[in-house]
């Protein structure tokens, strides 16, 4: 009754936000607006939206392939939230065993216990490394451990940029072979960036958030959709069921201000949308180029890095794993769509982090050498031949997250007061993922609301830590 008192005594002629950008950043703020009596209207440049989470027309079966494998895990709570409320979770597939080939083909299955609290519930998926010897898991527990309670070091007030990974492992002890079979894998694969470049205190969020926070933190949910589907249509189709207007191949240009310097129009080619407040929603460089004085150009203090995906069309099925993490070798991470899926049989796709000088960026060897990867690891693939292949490289894919880059994304409000930023790379606490995009969506929606308004619900809790796992992190 109170909740209908409140939404029928809300302020009349609803404000007009434009969101700039139809990735996920922007269709979860248009999502989050939608439900605050707000009119939303997305321009997006491509002619699908969805933005980096793509996908492209298959060669061999037709249909749609995504450009890159998108993964999300359980810690990913605001993201699985928006594909919740919009009734996308049948198309998401939960998997809790995590595999893992070592060096010599072993196979480990590793999987969370369901029934230990955290963190023990690590303990099964930590014995389950049968390529590592006892003293080895056993460090690589005591590692963890030790990266969930590091902190950044603190300077006397002044910006300190923290170490790397690597070299926070290296003088935490880590095992050479842990720190190539377990860390190098895991951060590289959840960072999107090598571990000689990314920060401790990202790597330290993998640890928390993606393992030690809960017992399904570490679930994967696999989209059983191409992404182009799920979020190019699906997604916004339940956008404009709730009044949303999306407009496609609408590529902005600028945001006209009036004279006091607030934003009063989106403009797009010819085309000029009137807007109360607008929230700019592009990669750094396009938001430079359409938000100038916000954004700097050529900004160096945010670099991109670049994930490559391998994309196999084999003449029979050979991969006999949903997907697996192939440890020490050039291949980080191979997938099998399910045959329920509707996809090619004999289609698989390789996916490779922080790809940037691999074999010297000849697309031919990297070709050969996945292609051997996986015949020495999967038997079947020995007999099969290979129909067809993509080697698809994303420069920058994502945001770099380098020691110090927090101290320059910038948050969702800006100087102007009804001109707001998002986008997986401002300021959110999270590494550039869907989960990151969807969140600075949504804080930027907060911003925008509470300027016109307008309230507009906060973002989705994180797993709840139990005391031992606030304790050991040194978490509130
Ligand atoms: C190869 C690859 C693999 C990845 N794997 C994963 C993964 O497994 N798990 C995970 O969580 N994340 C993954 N990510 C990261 C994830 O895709 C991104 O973090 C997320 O999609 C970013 O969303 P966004 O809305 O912030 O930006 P974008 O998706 O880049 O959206 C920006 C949108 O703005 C549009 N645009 C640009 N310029 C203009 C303009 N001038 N006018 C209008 N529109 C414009 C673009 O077309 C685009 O649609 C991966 C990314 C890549 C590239």
């Amino acid at each position: 009754m109170n909740e209908l008192l409140r939404s029928t005594a809300a302020p009349t002629g609803r404000p007009h936000v434009v969101v700039v950008g139809g990735g996920l950043a922007g269709l979860a703020a248009a999502a989050s607006l939608s439900a605050a009596d707000v009119r939303v209207t997305v321009l997006e440049a491509r002619r699908r939206a969805g933005g980096r989470a793509a996908s492209f027309e298959d060669p061999v079966a037709g249909g749609l392939v995504d450009a890159c494998q998108h993964v999300a895990m359980g810690c990913c709570t605001n993201f699985l939230d928006l594909c919740r409320q919009a009734g996308l979770a049948d198309a998401l597939r939960r998997d809790r065993t995590l595999w893992f080939i070592g060096p010599d083909g072993d196979r480990a299955a590793c999987t969370p216990s369901r029934l230990l609290p955290a963190p023990l519930h690590l303990a099964p998926l930590l014995l389950g490394m049968r390529h590592f010897s006892f003293g080895e898991k056993l460090s690589l527990g005591l590692g963890m451990l030790k990266l969930a309670r590091y902190r950044e070091p603190a300077a006397g007030g002044a910006v300190t940029t923290g170490s790397t990974a690597l070299s926070w492992l290296q003088s935490a002890g880590q095992p050479e072979r842990v720190i190539r079979l377990f860390w190098q894998p895991v951060l590289e694969s959840a960072l999107g960036e090598s571990i000689d470049l990314v920060s401790t205190a990202a790597a330290r969020k993998v640890a928390v958030d993606a393992f030690l926070a809960h017992r399904d933190a570490a679930d994967l949910f696999v989209p059983l959709e191409p992404l182009g589907t799920l979020f190019g249509e699906r997604l916004v189709a339940w956008l404009e069921s709730r009044g949303v207007t999306v407009e496609t191949g609408r590529n902005v240009t600028a945001i006209e201000r009036d004279a006091d310097g607030r934003a009063v129009a989106v403009l797009h080619g010819d085309g000029r949308t009137p807007c109360d407040a607008a929230i700019v929603t592009l990669p750094w460089r396009q938001a430079a180029r359409v938000v100038p004085d916000l954004v700097p150009a050529a900004d160096e203090r945010l670099a991109g890095s670049p994930i490559t995906a391998v994309h196999l069309w084999f003449d029979r099925d050979c991969i006999d794993l949903p997907h697996a993490v192939l440890v020490g070798r050039v291949s980080q991470w191979v997938f099998r769509p399910d045959a329920a899926e509707g996809r090619q049989p004999g289609y698989c796709q390789v996916v490779i982090s922080a790809s940037r000088g691999l074999l010297g960026n000849d697309r031919e060897a990297l070709l050969a050498a996945v292609v051997a990867e996986l015949r020495e690891t999967f038997p079947a693939a020995r007999e099969a031949v290979l129909l067809e292949s993509r080697v698809v490289t994303d420069p920058t894919a994502v945001l770099s997250v380098r020691p110090g880059v927090d101290a320059f994304r910038p948050a969702a409000g800006t100087v102007v007061p009804n001109l707001f930023l998002a986008g997986d790379w401002t300021a959110t606490g999270w590494p550039s993922t869907m989960e990151g995009a969807v969140r600075s969506g949504r804080l930027a929606a907060s911003a925008a609301g509470r300027q016109l308004g307008r309230p507009v619900a906060s973002l989705t809790a994180d797993l709840a830590k139990n005391p031992v796992v606030r304790l050991l992190t040194g978490s509130r």
